[in-house]
């Protein structure tokens, strides 16, 4: 850490200079043997990897139209080459979207079209080689999936599936990366990315109802796998130790204490993250999601609410329904989807967001606040990538972008916005999305919050902003690390239901 310096804030946030080759490398470190096996991908890198990994591209193109139509349509307008947060702070003309995109279209071309077997070399193909394996290896694991570039692309081309894809080749020749494939296993093994037993959680959250009672009196239940509780909370694990995620915790666990909800929390299923969908492999997002499932029926509980947690709230939002049978779509075939269906009070949204949720009860008016509580704070707030671009809350469009504002904005009297050309479905990411928020990835990571915080910078400059709220684990976490490094406050982070919590009159 010591020796990562930011980048310095650019006058005119125009297209940076390019630097070739400045974020060449050998990637984040690779998954060993035993993490491998333990999700069924190869050990190590298998001795017939070329033929292996066109076979895969193959069987992936025939599996998802959009990644040929990706690999086809793309007429290199350039439209996304700087909307990349990863291009913007590490000028590396690879981490631009279509540049990323080229490393898998120049072999696809090569492989799988009829100009690329007979003059590779005049339509930009190339063999699939070590080298070219290593840089994607690399590159790939410089995109957090974001979906920024594909807000600008004319053709809606979206490099995250892309990365996706890539991910996926690499994991079934052995070349996985070790952060994403541990942190899976882990899920598999003990429920949640951080490996907490259940024992350790039933402590950790008793620990946080003394600390809650010293703080306002007040008997605030924060109950694990309780049999017949109305709301099963799945929130990201990091909630129930990391600072600040543990403030919004205390703050849902407020607003059931003061709507009089009976709700519980899983310790079989004590965690909202699924790395699945960043490894772009099924299987396991499925894999990860059934846990939240089973939870579900054996606690016989009649509503499902998802805790601060960007990508988690993408899975659930677009993904649960066909994998696990929360909300519409549920596979008719599918018994235990069936089951669930059955039990699930359809009166309420199947899956809500902790913000659809609190924000019904502040609509009417089942809560009340003491909105002065938060008057320390000038507050903006950052959209997390995965809620702007990947789902939507409220049942209709933009409702992912009003609904956590509305809940702030009920809370604390100062708000205020910042560049609109860097929030709701142009903001950019924190830079520790798509599985890349780990130690080894930290010279990327501060790069990439460049564009974040620069704008970020702007509101404090201009409005005295010290409070810049999120609804994401990773934002929360990423910002933690970085804004130190950019010369602001590592508590100027925190969630919408930190600011929640403050405010909340818990005897209203
Ligand atoms: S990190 Fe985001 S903007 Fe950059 S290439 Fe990946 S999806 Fe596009
Ligand atoms: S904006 Fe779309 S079509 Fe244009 S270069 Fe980027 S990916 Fe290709």
């Amino acid at each position: 850490m010591a020796d990562i310096a930011a980048p310095a804030y650019r006058v005119i946030p125009i297209i940076p200079a390019l630097i070739p080759g400045s974020m060449e490398g050998p990637g984040p470190f690779v998954a060993n043997e035993k993490i491998q096996e333990g999700l069924g991908f190869p050990g190590k890198l298998v001795d017939d990897w070329h033929d292996r990994a066109i076979a895969k591209m193959g069987e992936l193109l025939g599996k998802y139209r959009s990644l040929k139509v990706f690999m086809d349509a793309c007429v290199h307008c350039g439209a996304c080459s700087d909307k990349c947060h990863y291009f913007i702070g590490t000028q590396d003309p690879k981490n631009m979207p279509v540049a990323r995109q080229d490393l898998m279209r120049s072999v696809y071309r090569r492989y799988f079209t009829l100009p690329g077997k007979l003059v590779p070399k005049l339509v930009g193909a190339r063999d699939l080689t070590r080298e070219v394996l290593d840089e994607w290896h690399n590159y790939f694991h410089q995109c957090s999936e974001c979906r920024r570039c594909s807000v600008f692309c004319p053709y809606g081309i979206d490099t995250a599936e892309v990365t996706m894809a890539a991910r996926e080749i690499l994991d079934s020749v052995g070349y996985g990366q070790k952060y994403d494939n541990e942190i899976i296993g882990k899920v598999h093994k003990i429920g949640n990315n951080l490996g907490l037993p259940g024992p350790a959680l039933r402590d950790t959250l008793e620990g946080l109802e003394e600390d809650v009672k010293e703080d306002t009196g007040i008997d605030v239940r924060f109950p694990l796998d309780v049999k017949g509780a109305e709301v099963l909370l799945i929130t990201p694990s990091a909630d129930f130790f990391a600072e600040p995620h543990i403030d919004s915790l205390i703050g849902y666990g407020k607003v059931f204490h003061a709507s009089g909800t009976s709700w519980t929390l899983s310790s079989m299923s004590s965690e909202a993250a699924n790395f699945g969908m960043f490894i772009g492999n099924y299987e396991q997002l499925r894999k990860v999601a059934l846990r939240i499932r089973q939870a579900a029926l054996e606690l016989g509980v009649k509503r499902i609410v998802v805790g601060e947690c960007g990508h988690a709230w993408r899975v659930a939002y677009s993904f649960w329904n066909t994998l696990t049978g929360v909300g519409d779509g549920a596979d008719p075939d599918d018994k235990f989807a069936m089951m669930l269906q059955k039990q699930l009070d359809h009166r309420y949204k199947q899956p809500s967001h902790i913000c659809e949720f609190t924000w019904d009860l502040i609509e009417r008016r089942a809560l009340s606040f003491d909105r002065e509580a938060n008057d320390k704070h000038t507050i903006t707030f950052h959209d997390s990538c995965n809620v702007a671009r990947g789902s939507r809350m409220g049942g209709y469009p933009g409702g992912q972008f009003d609904i956590p504002r509305n809940i702030i904005k009920a809370v604390a009297n100062h708000f205020v916005e910042m560049d609109p050309s860097t929030t709701h479905e142009k903001t950019f990411c924190c830079g520790g999305g798509g599985g890349l928020l780990t130690d080894d990835l930290m010279d990327l990571r501060v790069k990439g919050a460049l564009p974040r915080m620069e704008v970020l910078q702007q509101v404090v400059d201009q409005h005295g902003v010290n409070f810049l709220a999120v609804i994401c684990a990773i934002c929360k976490t990423q910002f933690s690390k970085v804004m130190p490094i950019y010369g602001f406050e590592r508590g100027m982070v925190g969630g919408v239901h930190q600011l929640v919590s403050n405010a909340i009159r818990l005897n209203g």
